[in-house]
């Protein structure tokens, strides 16, 4: 499998002088399978060049299958640029998640509309599809395609493309789901270790991968007053993908306020924290026109997901229950809920949350955990202990992020652990994260 690196810049472009070297354009990733399929995660500006040369290769029809993990600009702008979608008798089926706001299709549609671009979407002479993907595995391009949530203030998936015995995992955008990685008193290293259940999912979602191509927007010093903002730091990554047992990383989504020597001095910390790590893995920071080939490895463990067979998700009004004894917090994460269209119910305490549960099961709880009488690791208690409830979603809200309370959480059996100040898009996106993965087996 070929790989081609087209953008690897966050958030906004950045050409000029000082990235040279490691490149302007935003995020865009070529693989090209032994077959001939072409698989393409992200349409940023990147985008821009790679259709140039697909054009130029001169090679008749032209089919691609784009994976978007999210819709942020970053991750679209090239799209309209993308040349082959201008000429008829080309193909190109586009992935992505449905976020809360539209599906897929409605959202590129929009930064096609007439007061930003003279063509719209529409009107495009190559035959487009569009698939709005949930989590689960999917038959792309002659690949296995595993698609994870990411954590991000969007509804974000990561890719796992299986095909002629390689792994390449995209995950772009991402910030670790809590500041401790490690569980007290367990062995650094291992992903049995890891703290937080959504970053041991993320683990074992790249485990045994040929390569990993993850954000790592952010210094471990910069990342402390950019926390919830979406992105990765290399030590993270670097410690994450050395437990998983991954060969090699690509660290991308460069800060645009990083320079080339900012970002090779990244480079230079990550190759040695890895060699701390006592790995193997193989650290670099991408550049714009790296371009190698991943050599077929018969030994590759496939992905075998937590929640087999989730691939379609049949979205309905879910009905959600918020829990605090905070009057402010409960009124604003109700009304960002009711926005994003499900129907909420409010308890300002864990009895009355009982109550409610009693008269009404809710498909999801969002629950604080520290409350006056009866806190949030008691109401899981009496949950827990009644059949009706065992398997009740909750997603804990919590000012608690210190490793005994993240513990205790878990142990109490609740779904996700979001620690407060959170964003309410990051806070969504968790809620619909947890959704998805609550529907029956199809
Ligand atoms: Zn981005
Ligand atoms: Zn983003």
């Amino acid at each position: 499998m070929k790989v081609r690196f087209w953008g690897t810049r966050g958030s906004i472009a950045t050409p000029g002088p000082g990235t040279n070297h490691f490149g302007g354009n935003t995020s865009c990733v070529e693989l090209c399978t032994a077959s001939g399929d072409l698989l393409i995660f992200d349409c940023g500006t990147g985008a821009h060049p790679l259709a140039a040369k697909l054009m130029a290769q001169g090679k008749g029809a032209i089919s691609v299958n784009i994976l978007l993990g999210h819709t942020h600009w970053d991750h679209i702008q090239g799209f309209p640029f993308f040349s082959p979608a201008f000429v008829k008798g080309n193909s190109a089926a586009i992935y992505g998640p449905k976020g809360s706001r539209g599906s897929l299709h409605e959202v590129l549609a929009g930064q096609m509309e007439f007061p930003y671009f003279p063509i719209e979407l529409n009107q495009l002479p190559a035959a487009i599809t569009y698939h709005d993907l949930s989590e689960g595995i999917h038959d792309i391009g002659g690949a296995r395609v595993a698609t994870q949530y990411l954590n991000h203030p969007a509804v974000t998936l990561g890719f796992r493309v299986e095909a002629d015995d390689v792994a390449v995992v995209y995950l772009v955008d991402h910030e670790p789901f809590s500041d401790e990685l490690w569980r007290a008193g367990a062995e650094p290293g291992r992903i049995e270790s890891i703290l937080h259940d959504g970053d041991r999912r993320h683990a074992r979602f790249m485990a045994d991968a040929d390569l990993v191509i993850h954000d790592a927007q952010y210094t471990p010093e910069e990342y402390r007053t950019k926390k919830t903002w979406g992105h990765s730091t290399y030590d993270y990554v670097v410690k994450i993908a050395a437990a998983a047992g991954v060969r090699r990383v690509a660290l991308t989504h460069h800060d645009p306020g990083h320079n080339d020597d900012f970002v090779a001095d990244i480079e230079r910390k990550a190759r040695t924290l890895a060699s701390q790590q006592g790995t193997e893995v193989n650290v670099f920071c991408a550049y714009e026109g790296c371009e190698f080939v991943l050599e077929p490895r018969p030994t590759l463990k496939p992905f075998v997901a937590a929640d087999p067979g989730r691939s379609s998700v049949v979205w309905h009004r879910f009905h959600i229950l918020i829990v605090d004894d905070q009057p402010d917090t409960l009124a604003l994460v109700a009304r960002a809920l009711e926005e994003e269209q499900y129907t909420v119910s409010k308890a300002a305490s864990g009895a009355e949350a009982l109550r409610i549960i009693a008269a009404q099961l809710p498909d999801l709880l969002v629950l604080d955990y520290k409350m006056i009488d009866m806190d949030g690791l008691a109401v899981m208690k009496a949950l827990r202990a009644k059949p009706e409830t065992e398997r009740l979603p909750v997603l804990m809200l919590t000012a608690m992020t210190d490793e005994p309370s993240t513990r205790a959480g878990f142990e109490a059996g609740v779904t996700d652990y979001v620690t407060k100040p959170f964003s309410i898009p990051q806070l969504t996106a968790r809620v619909r994260a947890c959704l998805a993965r609550i529907q029956p087996l199809d």
